[in-house]
């Protein structure tokens, strides 16, 4: 295959895209277009917050890709022209392109929550983009007597990383119950029921009693309402006051794709789940947090296992063969203490219907009731993936 392809967002999917390319078609011209020449990984972004780690450990940079023959450009997309094919950036400079690759992750839905903004959350953080708001939570739990209350909301199904809150609220509970044991952690929740909720519970009861609360929706009711000048959430049911006050709010598919009518005035993206093009735009394809697929969580493992698919299928369309067919695989761990790890696996194929579905008895959760040793060895495994999904994304 020949030709030019544009990679916008160099986070999970766009390197993997990207890099995946250079290795398939060596002769195809790539492009990735990124505003930050370093990323800082959300995965893992928990244990910062919990002071298990510094920033550092989950920072990384996109010069080895640039080793690789893809060329990077430090800016950001700010609009196309689809029928030139080029993409415009806010630099001026515009990119011509054959194929285009969108991996531009979630955006936030400010003011869905009335009261929250860009402004509320520099005192209300919701570091559900990690950088300078993974830094600020961190510093407020430190900096937050003991007998404090976090309060975390976690948002309605689907936003990004299923069981993200779960694990955040169990990792500050394991720093909490050593250094300010008389302090709470409570979760108000927008759903009765969440992602490895079983394995997590049993963790609770064991490591954290009494340490941390999870409010389900049915007692919870809608948060209506937040006032960052008392820290208080306000739910149909209830005013909670916070000493530290996490809201990850609802999240749509970054704004970016709506320059291209992509999402048609719904949150996320509908592309084909077998070669990720949109069907609005031909030439575009778009995978990621920012995309309904099917039954795939949105996490980074998720968009990477969808990146190389798509790079295949790019690679073949460029040489004029069939795109091969899909499948995909996702593991999503959580640690819910440093030596205490659950995961939930899943095998996927698209369907006859078009749909990306789980392929019934290939995945599973880790067992509850397991001994020590086995957690233990899990959050190992976690450690184990996170250095391995790094290193094969950003080199
Ligand atoms: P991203 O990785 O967010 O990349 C998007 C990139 O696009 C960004 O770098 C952004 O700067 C860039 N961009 C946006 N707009 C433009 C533009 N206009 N022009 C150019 N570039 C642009 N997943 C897991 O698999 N395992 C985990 O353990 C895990 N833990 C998580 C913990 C937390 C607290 C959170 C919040 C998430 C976690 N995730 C985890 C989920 C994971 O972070 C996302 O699913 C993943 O990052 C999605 O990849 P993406 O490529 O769609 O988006």
């Amino acid at each position: 295959a020949t030709g030019k392809v544009v990679v916008v967002g160099g986070g999970f999917g766009g390197a993997t895209c990207a890099r995946h390319l250079r290795a398939l078609a060596p002769n195809l011209s790539v492009t990735l277009v990124e505003p930050d020449e370093t990323i800082v990984t959300c995965p893992f972004s928990n244990t910062v917050i919990a002071g298990l780690n510094g920033i550092d450990a989950i920072t990384r940079g996109l010069a080895p890709l640039k080793s690789l023959g893809v060329t990077v450009a430090v800016d950001r997309a700010a609009g196309f022209d689809p029928s030139r094919r080029v993409v415009k950036l806010s630099g001026g400079q515009e990119l011509p392109y054959d194929r285009l690759v969108l991996s531009p992750g979630v955006d936030l839905k400010w003011g869905a929550i009335e009261g929250y903004d860009e402004k509320a959350a520099e005192i209300m953080p919701h570091a559900w983009k990690a950088g300078p708001q993974t830094l600020l939570l961190r510093r407020q739990i430190e900096a937050m007597d003991d007998g404090g209350v976090v309060v975390i909301s976690a948002p309605q199904n689907p936003y990004r990383c299923p069981p993200g809150p779960y694990e955040r609220a169990s990792l500050i509970a394991h720093y909490l119950k050593a250094k300010k044991p008389r302090s709470k952690v409570i979760v108000l929740d927008a759903k009765d029921n969440f992602s490895k909720q079983g394995l997590f519970v049993e963790a609770w009861k064991k490591l954290y009693p009494g340490l941390l609360e999870w409010v389900p929706f049915a007692q919870a009711g809608n948060l209506t309402r937040v006032d960052p000048s008392t820290k208080t959430f306000h739910t149909d049911f209830s005013d909670v006051k916070a000493d530290v006050a996490n809201v990850i709010p609802p999240q749509r598919a970054s704004r970016i794709v709506d320059q291209l009518g992509l999402a048609k005035g719904e949150d996320w993206v509908r592309v084909n789940q077998s070669t990720f093009e949109s069907a609005i735009v031909p030439g575009v394809h778009v995978l990621g947090d920012s995309i309904i697929a099917g039954a795939m969580p949105k996490s980074a493992f998720s968009a990477t296992s969808q990146a190389k698919m798509c790079a295949h299928a790019i690679a073949a369309l460029m040489a004029g063969r069939e795109p091969p067919v899909a499948s995909f695989i996702n593991t999503c761990y959580s640690l819910v203490a440093p030596d205490y790890g659950i995961t939930v696996s899943d095998v996927f194929r698209v369907a006859p219907n078009g749909s990306i579905t789980a392929v019934e008895g290939a995945g599973g959760v880790s067992p509850l009731g397991a001994p020590p040793e086995f957690r233990a060895r899990e959050a190992d495994y976690a450690r184990g993936w996170y250095a391995s999904i790094t290193a094969e994304t950003f080199g």
